[in-house]
């Protein structure tokens, strides 16, 4: 693997935030709930929640999405909004710094519109505090003036409906959580779910692709859209320079394997982080802030992205003491399950 790719930014099988606002990504989207692949569960109960409020003509209770990044928590913010048929606001807890920040985005909202806060879990404590009664009585509480000559006005701001997302809810305040209505956590797509994103991806950007070729790119984006879509284009780019631009299974697994991405999605990443569990801590168990100073990554980063998909397809554990690695993955990585053997495999 090329040196760039190593590092966590330029990974080709990281569902990070940055590419959200890409613009591709945009035409991607799906509109409708019929149109959002998956998540069946989560989909029936938002159909119900918006159907009785635009019965009732209201606003939509506060709903709270949680789960890895790249499942599509921006994509039903947007979803919910046009069902709803108001204006979506999108913003993030870091770009909102200040309480002024807050109030400026509140009381320039109209009256049922969504405001989708992404990463929520990263809003200042301060900043949060004027989320609460905004959240509750549509109204904020602002301070004018300093020291002894300070007043407190209470001001009115328009119904809205408060789209937060997060990777995990645990990582919200309490106070916070507790204010939201609805609470939605989205899980990993099988890969099933996956092909068919891929199937429609392709349809739109005018992909030649068939089911085999769609279901083996699928089975190697990890359960996430952002992944199957970005390697989707990159497969694309390889059929069309290599092949006769048409991707089918044989196309697609020759590009992915370029990429050092194997059947199962993992690359070097992975397989670092597995290797030095097994050879560095016997398998495991390892804290979890043991082995991110192991591998020279962050602990959150190794929670929210690495962890859920290996744990998904049985390779690593999370028990009270620790990481550990299972059979299923030694196997994988062809090292005898077993210590000794282990180092003897790696060095
Ligand atoms: P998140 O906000 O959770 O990081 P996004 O909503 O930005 O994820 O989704 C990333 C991309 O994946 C979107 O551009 C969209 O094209 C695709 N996507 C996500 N969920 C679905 C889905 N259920 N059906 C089809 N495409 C999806």
């Amino acid at each position: 693997m090329i040196e760039q790719e190593m590092d966590f930014e330029n990974r080709i099988v990281s569902p990070d935030y940055s590419a959200s606002q890409d613009e591709a990504e945009l035409s991607l989207r799906p509109k409708s709930l019929d149109e959002y692949i998956g998540q069946e569960k989560v989909k029936e109960n938002l159909r119900i929640y918006i159907t009785a409020a635009c019965q009732r003509k209201e606003s939509l209770d506060h709903v709270l999405l949680y789960g890895p990044p790249g499942l599509g928590k921006t994509t039903l913010a947007g979803i919910i909004a046009r069902e709803m048929g108001v204006n979506l606001r999108v913003t993030s807890g870091p770009a909102i710094e200040k309480q002024g920040d807050l109030v400026a985005i509140l009381t320039s909202l109209e009256e049922g519109d969504v405001l989708f806060i992404d990463e929520i879990h990263r809003l200042s404590r301060n900043v949060e505090e004027i989320l609460y009664p905004a959240m509750e009585d549509f109204s904020l509480d602002i301070i004018i003036g300093k020291g002894p000559s300070a007043r407190s006005i209470r001001l009115d701001v328009p119904h809205f409906t408060l789209v937060g997302a997060t990777t995990r809810s645990g990582q919200l305040t309490a106070p916070l959580r507790d204010r939201f209505g609805v609470l939605m956590r989205l899980e990993l797509y099988t890969p099933e779910q996956l092909a068919e994103i891929v199937m429609r991806s392709a349809g739109i950007l005018g992909i030649p692709i068939d089911r085999d070729g769609a279901l083996e790119i699928a089975s190697r984006s990890r359960g996430t859209p952002r992944i199957a879509n970005r390697l989707l284009k990159r497969v694309r780019d390889i059929a069309q320079v290599e092949f006769d631009g048409k991707i089918n299974e044989k196309t697609a697994s020759a590009a992915l394997s370029r990429f050092e991405i194997d059947e199962l999605g993992l690359d070097d990443f992975d397989r670092k982080m597995l290797q030095t569990i097994i050879v560095n801590y016997s398998g495991g168990p390892v804290g979890l802030d043991t082995l991110a100073a192991a591998i020279g990554e962050e602990s959150v980063t190794i929670e929210d992205v690495y962890e859920p998909y290996l744990m998904q397809i049985g390779f690593l554990t999370r028990t009270a003491r620790g990481r550990c690695v299972t059979k299923l993955a030694y196997d994988h990585l062809g090292i005898q399950f077993g210590t000794e053997s282990a180092q003897q495999t790696m060095f």
